[in-house]
């Protein structure tokens, strides 16, 4: 495939996975067995991590703040912009991923499934916080908590998480993001394994008639579901495939 082209009545949703960020350089659990930087996931990236040491789970997001500001947006990014720029409100992003890459690329209508990086909230707000929830809002963050004494505290008394979606947590904008795939005449698919649920199941989602196109260096877990496979690096497919959609 040479080239996506887009009608006056179309509209694109995209999906974005670790394999893109990972073209500027971010690593994931994933890349890595499981391991990141010798920390398990149970160990950072879950409720339980945080209720056994809130300290060791901010020192890991603190280093992957250090890691996501060192980082650039890649050729991929910028594609995904421009075509946003192009398309307007016929075009709609949801990432996987929890850096600022695609924003920085100069991208707009997203949504972070699995929260974002450089925002935090109070431990006792937002999704699953229970009964007693605090009614305070995410906000954006890029400061690094080090030490139990350095976490910041909120007004109800929790203290300030990272806007994470941890492994056990569900994930962020379901309702949207329904939305906006149900409506979607093209899904275009990048860099993501096809095996994190539900991200996975976004395919299946689609309309029948939906165009649904993969891109990335290895075949998806779920490649069956697609109508078209392109092989190959983000950063090294996507400008083609969209240059002038
Ligand atoms: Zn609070």
């Amino acid at each position: 495939m040479q080239r996506m082209r887009i009608g006056p009545e179309e509209r694109v949703f995209v999906l974005t996975g670790a394999g893109v960020s990972a073209e500027s350089g971010l690593r994931t659990f994933r890349d890595q067995g499981g391991l990141w930087e010798g920390h398990r996931v149970e160990e950072v990236a879950t409720p339980e991590a945080w209720t056994e040491d809130a300290a060791r789970v901010w020192r890991f997001y603190s280093q992957r703040r250090r890691d996501a500001r060192r980082a650039e947006p890649n050729a991929a990014h910028r594609a995904l912009a421009e075509l946003e720029q192009r398309l307007d409100d016929r075009f709609f992003l949801c990432t996987q991923n929890v850096d600022d890459l695609h924003e920085r690329a100069g991208s707009r209508r997203l949504v972070h499934m699995h929260g974002e990086l450089f925002a935090s909230r109070c431990e006792f707000s937002g999704p699953g916080a229970g009964t007693s929830a605090c009614a305070s809002a995410p906000f954006p963050d890029d400061a690094l908590y080090e030490t139990e004494e350095v976490i910041a505290h909120c007004t109800c008394g929790g203290r300030i998480r990272p806007h994470i979606v941890w492994f056990g947590e569900m994930p962020l904008e379901m309702e949207r993001i329904e939305r906006e795939i149900a409506r979607a005449t093209t899904m275009l698919v990048v860099g993501t394994s096809g095996a994190v649920y539900p991200a996975a199941s976004f395919v299946h989602w689609a309309g029948p008639r939906a165009r649904r196109i993969y891109i990335g260096p290895e075949e998806p877990a779920n490649a069956a579901a697609f109508t078209e496979i392109v092989p190959g690096r983000a950063g090294e497919v996507l400008p083609g495939l969209v240059e002038g959609a």
